[in-house]
C-alpha cells in the first residue's frame, strides 16, 4: 500500500525512538489515520527488547531506506541521525525534543520540539489532549521510554512534564516507574561482558557542528567502575572508530548514573575545541565531569558553542 505512512526514530534506535513510533501511528490509528505504522531505523537494544518482549508488542518494520517514503520523524530531526537517503522521502511531521538540525523541508509540516526529557512525553499529551487513553501497554512503554531517556528522572532534561506524564501513564499501566526504571537498567545488561565495539556503537550520533563532523556516543550505567577499568581500550576503540568513519573527533560519554557525573573520552584532532567545549583540559585525553548526565542538554551545547567560536561564526 503506497499510502502507508511510516513514523520512525534515529538510527540505532533507543526506547524512546521504538516507543514514540508505536504510541502515535497507533494514537493517529485510533483518531481514524489508518496509513501510519510504526517502523525502526535499526536494531532495538537490549533494554527496548526486553520491554517490547514484556509488554507483548511487536517490534516495528525496520525501514533501510527513506527513498520514497512518506515519513513522521520521532525523537530526531538531524540529517546523520535520520535513515539512509532521508533527502529522497517526504516528511510529514516531526516530534522532537533535541536541537533543531539540519533537516531543511520544503514545504509545511507538523514541526513540534519542547525542551522535556523524551519524545514519549509529548506523544502521551497527544493522547490526553484528544481524551483518550492509551491502552495499558501502550502506556507502560511511553512511560519506559521517560524513564529511559531521563535516566529514571535524575537527568536534568527531566522536566515537570515528564514527571505529570509519567503519573498518569504509571496508573493507566498498572506499572510502578521506580520498579520499571530498575528492571530497565538492568535489562540495559552486564557491560562487562560486551565488547568495546558493541558498547560504543550503541549509543553513536553524530553531530555536523560549523560544518565538521563529531561522533558523541554515550554508556549510560549504574555504575561506571567496569567501563572506567577498560579505559584504554575504549580509546583505542574511539581512534578506530574516529578513522573508520572519517569523523574530526569522536567523544565518549561514560554516565554512571549513581555518581551522577560522565567521564568524558577523546579521540581525534583539534582537542583544544574539545578542551574549550569541556571547560577543562583532557588529561590522557580524558576527563570527569561532575554533574554532566545529559548529551543533548550539557554536551552537545557546549561543543555547538565552541565549534561555533573557533570557526569564527559565533555571531552568525
Ligand atoms: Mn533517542
Ligand atoms: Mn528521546
Amino acid at each position: 500500500m503506497e499510502d502507508v505512512i511510516y513514523v520512525v526514530g534515529h538510527r540505532r534506535p533507543d526506547t524512546d525512538s521504538i516507543a514514540s513510533a508505536i504510541a502515535y501511528a497507533h494514537l493517529q490509528n485510533t483518531l481514524g489515520d489508518n496509513r501510519l505504522r510504526p517502523a525502526r531505523a535499526g536494531e532495538p537494544n537490549a533494554e527496548t527488547k526486553y520491554l517490547l518482549d514484556r509488554f507483548s508488542l511487536p517490534v516495528p518494520e525496520l525501514l533501510a531506506s527513506a527513498t520514497g517514503r512518506r515519513l513522521i520523524l520521532v525523537d530526531h530531526n538531524e540529517l546523520a541521525q535520520a535513515l539512509p537517503d532521508i533527502e529522497h522521502a517526504t516528511i510529514l511531521e516531526v516530534w522532537e525534543h533535541h536541537r533543531i538540525g539540519d533537516l531543511r523541508i520544503p514545504h509545511p509540516i507538523v514541526f513540534h520540539c519542547e525542551p522535556v526529557g523524551a519524545t514519549a512525553t509529548l506523544i502521551a499529551e497527544q493522547y490526553f489532549l484528544n481524551d483518550l487513553v492509551p491502552p495499558p501497554a501502550i502506556a507502560a512503554v511511553l512511560l519506559a521510554a521517560i524513564l529511559s531517556d531521563t535516566l529514571v528522572f535524575a537527568s536534568p532534561t527531566c522536566s515537570m512534564k515528564d514527571r505529570r506524564v509519567a503519573r498518569r501513564l504509571e496508573a493507566i499501566a498498572g506499572v510502578e516507574a521506580a520498579a520499571l526504571g530498575r528492571d530497565l537498567m538492568a535489562a540495559r545488561g552486564n557491560v562487562a561482558g560486551r565488547s568495546v565495539t558493541d558498547l560504543v556503537e550503541a549509543d553513536f550520533k553524530e553531530f555536523d557542528f560549523a560544518g565538521h563532523r563529531v561522533g558523541i556516543a554515550q554508556i549510560e550505567i549504574p555504575d561506571a567502575g567496569a567501563i572506567v577499568a577498560r579505559r584504554l581500550e575504549f580509546l583505542e576503540e574511539l581512534r578506530r572508530v574516529r578513522n573508520a568513519k572519517g569523523l574530526l573527533q569522536v567523544i565518549l560519554l561514560v554516565t554512571d548514573i549513581g555518581r551522577q557525573g560522565s567521564h568524558v573520552w577523546f579521540a581525534g584532532d583539534r582537542r583544544e575545541i574539545a578542551e574549550q567545549a569541556l571547560g577543562r583540559p583532557l588529561v590522557d585525553e580524558g576527563t570527569y565531569l561532575e554533574g554532566c548526565m545529559s548529551r543533548k542538554k550539557q554536551v552537545v551545547p557546549a561543543f555547538e558553542q565552541a565549534f561555533a567560536s573557533a570557526t569564527g561564526e559565533a555571531k552568525r
